[in-house]
């Protein structure tokens, strides 16, 4: 199948003809679809380097109202490199959505600078779990609105002990918003969140 045929709009279709993509992968294929057509929960068993940030990240700027300057979607990843390496992504998948303020949040730099991006208004927020709890917690952030919610990597966020934080996170996010899960693997913790967090999840694995 071709990118067009997923259903994506033309904004997003002409970015991906600027980044040469020539069709979807197979996790894009599976997901896109799926996320496009319903408000569902998504559990995706992915590994990285499969494309899987164009697979919630193409829905999620199809779906959210950016002449609204409400943050919509949060997306939890669980590295400082990553969090800046999907915002680059998000950035340029949206570089046609006019008006798109994609923010990233996260620790060792200053909280001060990226409060005030965020108060600029952004639809996306990209974030590691501690700074964005912290940030809640100052009220820098509010998440109270957000339709969308992605766990990336959700398997590595566990190991690295941000259970506590994406559980305090989520607390403060409406129960009526879709949860998307991606993961390499699905140990007992992953299951346990996605039981915990998720409303029949759909099942995608690549
Ligand atoms: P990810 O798994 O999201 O980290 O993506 C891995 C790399 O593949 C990134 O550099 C993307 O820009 C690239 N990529 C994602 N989707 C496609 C696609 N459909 N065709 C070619 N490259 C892609």
């Amino acid at each position: 199948s071709t990118f067009q045929d997923l259903g994506l709009n033309d904004h997003l279709l002409q970015a991906i003809t600027d980044l040469g993509f020539t069709k979807p992968s197979e996790v894009q294929e599976k997901a896109i679809p799926i996320l496009l057509e319903s408000e569902t929960d998504l559990v995706a068993l992915a590994q990285t380097g499969t494309g899987k940030t164009a697979a919630f990240g193409f829905p999620m700027l199809e779906k959210i109202n950016i002449d609204s300057r409400t943050t919509q979607g949060l997306i939890l990843s669980p590295t400082r490199e990553l969090c800046l390496q999907i915002t680059n992504e998000m950035k340029q998948y949206g570089k046609y959505c006019k008006g798109l303020n994609v923010v990233a949040i996260y620790g060792g730099s200053s909280i001060t600078d990226q409060a005030r991006e965020v108060k600029r208004g952004a639809q996306i927020i990209v974030a590691t779990p501690g700074r964005m709890k912290d940030m809640i917690k100052r009220r820098l952030v509010d998440i109270s609105k957000i339709e969308y919610a992605v766990l990336d990597e959700a398997d590595e966020m566990l190991n690295m002990g941000f259970y506590e934080d994406i559980t305090d996170i989520l607390s403060h996010t409406p129960e009526d918003k879709s949860t998307w899960l991606f993961s390499a693997t699905m140990p007992k913790e992953v299951a346990t969140i996605a039981k915990k967090f998720m409303k029949s999840p759909k099942e995608i694995t690549v």
